[in-house]
């Protein structure tokens, strides 16, 4: 791995390093652990010092976003279809099962984000978290990285958003409620249908669709705004009206502020992962995604615009409005199911 080459021999003149691996990781810092306790059963967690957490997102006029703060890499929530597959490829690690299981874990993320928000600068610009891989899948019960970098953005004031599909946000929700007493703040839940049989097997590793939907009844509770990216919407499999209808209901009576839906897309890294899943429980779709999804990431135009009127109207009739941007306490959702314009996004994410 690349980071195993930097650990061993630091960059000479004979042998440098990328200049996105020494942007990421430091030469000297790199600790490979493995937990023999049921939640982390193999899994292998890479340790290392980063020397920057906060990334400007190149080309971000593209991105609801500018600034994010990504602690980790991988993700153990092994979503089938995560963009993010392609990320690891970048490390020289597997998009496929490496991904769930080899997580990248920066261990002086709080730290280092403290610093870069008090120098001088730094303009407190907003920050979106959850952009390329979840920052509360299961590693942050062990690692608590994200009560450090919460504290940091709310003794600065400074605007931050969060989108997740983990419950164990719910841990650090007094610390986001201090943070949205000083500053904005954008909780968004990621929940793109209710069936549990899909969900099982497309997102082996996530807490159950309910289970999150209770992360947003616990915030709305609250008085926190929680959104619901709906996403992905997945095609045969989780767009028949009636999916559709018990979702956005589901959502509604959690008491989600906003829904946003977002169809399925595969990008390279994601595709290859997801066509093999498919051909294994669905072999029958195989075909017809050949044919939606055929000349490249995207579902036809067509197709997003029904999923997106159906899911506004069904928003309409359950009393959610539609997100928008603008609105008091809104901020720009976050979706780390939507993928960076270039490669090059993808290494600084
Ligand atoms: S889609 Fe999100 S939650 Fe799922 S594996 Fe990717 S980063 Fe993790």
């Amino acid at each position: 791995m690349r980071w195993d080459r930097l650990a061993d021999s630091p960059a000479t003149a004979a042998t440098p390093a990328a200049p996105a691996d020494i942007a990421l990781f430091g030469t000297d810092a790199v600790t490979t652990r493995t937990f023999d306790t049921p939640e982390f059963r193999g899994i292998t967690f890479h340790e290392v010092r980063a020397r920057s957490i906060v990334n400007r997102v190149p080309g971000a006029s593209r991105m609801p976003f500018e600034w994010t703060v990504n602690p980790y890499r991988g993700c153990t929530h092994a979503c089938v279809y995560c963009f993010a597959r392609k990320t690891h490829a970048y490390l020289d690690l597997d998009t496929g099962i490496g991904f769930d299981s080899q997580i990248v874990v920066k261990v002086n993320a709080p730290e280092l984000l403290r610093a870069r928000l008090s120098s001088r600068s730094w303009q407190g610009a907003h920050i979106a978290m959850g952009t390329n891989v979840d920052c509360y899948q299961r590693a942050e019960g062990r690692y608590r990285l994200m009560p450090g970098i919460i504290e940091a953005l709310r003794d600065r004031a400074n605007p931050f958003s969060v989108l997740t599909k983990g419950t164990l946000i719910l841990r650090d929700q007094e610390l986001i409620r201090q943070a949205a007493e000083v500053t904005e703040v954008g909780v968004s839940v990621s929940v793109g249908f209710t069936d549990r049989e899909l969900w099982r097997t497309i997102e082996p590793g996530t807490p159950s669709p309910e289970r999150r939907l209770d992360v947003v009844r616990a915030f709305a509770g609250h008085g926190i705004d929680c959104g619901v990216l709906m996403a992905p919407v997945v095609p045969f499999l989780g767009d028949r009206p009636e999916q559709l209808r018990a979702t956005v209901r589901a959502i509604a009576e959690a008491g989600a502020s906003s829904v946003t839906p977002l169809v399925l897309h595969l990008r390279p890294g994601a595709r290859e992962w997801f066509f093999g899943w498919l051909r294994h429980h669905h072999p029958e779709l195989v075909g017809r995604y050949e044919r939606m999804y055929g000349t490249g990431a995207y579902a036809p135009t067509w197709y997003q615009r029904r999923i997106t009127r159906q899911v506004h109207e069904l928003a309409a009739e359950f009393g959610i409005g539609p997100a928008h941007r603008g609105a008091p306490r809104r901020i720009p959702v976050p979706d780390h199911h939507a993928p960076p314009a270039t490669a090059e996004q993808l290494t600084l994410l």
